[in-house]
């Protein structure tokens, strides 16, 4: 008996970056590199407090923070444009390493029968095409909600809702397993239990302030507490 089993809980909504991949290094040089050269000064802390918004949001609020305006669709294209070909080139175009234990948890998770589903901002179609063969037999195609799905990105709720409405469970059955602030929101914002696990450089008290159920130090102290009578 796990601790899913007594929460009845049917699927799992895992957040990507930070996540599941070890990616958000990589995401917060890029936009440091495709800001900068944009004429935007944007730090590596930026990257880790908008993680979760997708790539056109994080432009937006950077260029009205410096100009006070909206960004013209032109540069909200360039500068994405420029961010992703930045991150193929960090990453060598391979996957960046999975998160220590991830690969554990899923597993676990599969073998007790309960789904796992990918909820994320990501437009990077190198990670989103790699999900399916990576976790093999454990995340299907279908059960990944990316940036081509939503109107809106975290904070905003809809991406785990949707998440949630597809997989046809009641709220209680779900679970979210987030990294960042303001998907710990988006989470919350949806009305489902999140467990954060911090994985980066900001404090637990971040995700417990976004109102985080629980904040562990690492995916193998999820999974022990899941395996925990
Ligand atoms: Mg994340």
């Amino acid at each position: 008996m796990c601790k899913c089993e007594n929460r009845k809980i049917k699927a799992v909504f895992f957040d990507q970056d930070g996540v599941l991949f070890n990616s958000m290094p990589f995401h917060a040089k890029s936009w440091e590199l495709a800001m900068t050269e944009n004429g935007m000064p944007f730090s590596a802390e930026q990257t880790y407090r908008n993680e979760g918004r997708t790539g056109a949001s994080v432009i937006q609020e950077n260029y009205r923070a410096i100009y006070g305006v909206d960004a013209p669709q032109e540069v909200i294209e360039a500068v994405y444009s420029a961010k992703s070909d930045h991150f193929n080139r960090l990453t060598g175009g391979k996957l960046p390493d999975l998160i220590p234990g991830v690969r554990d948890l899923l597993t676990f998770l599969h073998q007790h029968g309960i789904q796992c589903w990918v909820v994320t901002g990501s437009g990077q179609r190198s990670l989103l095409n790699n999900l399916c063969t990576t976790f093999e037999g454990i995340i299907k195609p279908d059960h990944i909600i990316s940036a081509f799905d939503v109107q809106h990105g975290k904070p905003h709720p809809e991406p785990y809702l949707k998440a949630w409405e597809r997989s046809g469970f009641r709220k209680e059955e779900c679970m979210v397993v987030e990294n960042a602030p303001l998907g710990t929101r988006a989470g919350k914002a949806a009305g489902l239990f999140v467990a954060a696990v911090n994985t980066g450089p900001l404090p637990d008290s971040d995700l417990t302030a976004e109102g985080a159920d629980r904040v562990f130090p690492s995916m193998h102290a999820l999974l022990e507490w899941l395996q925990q009578n």
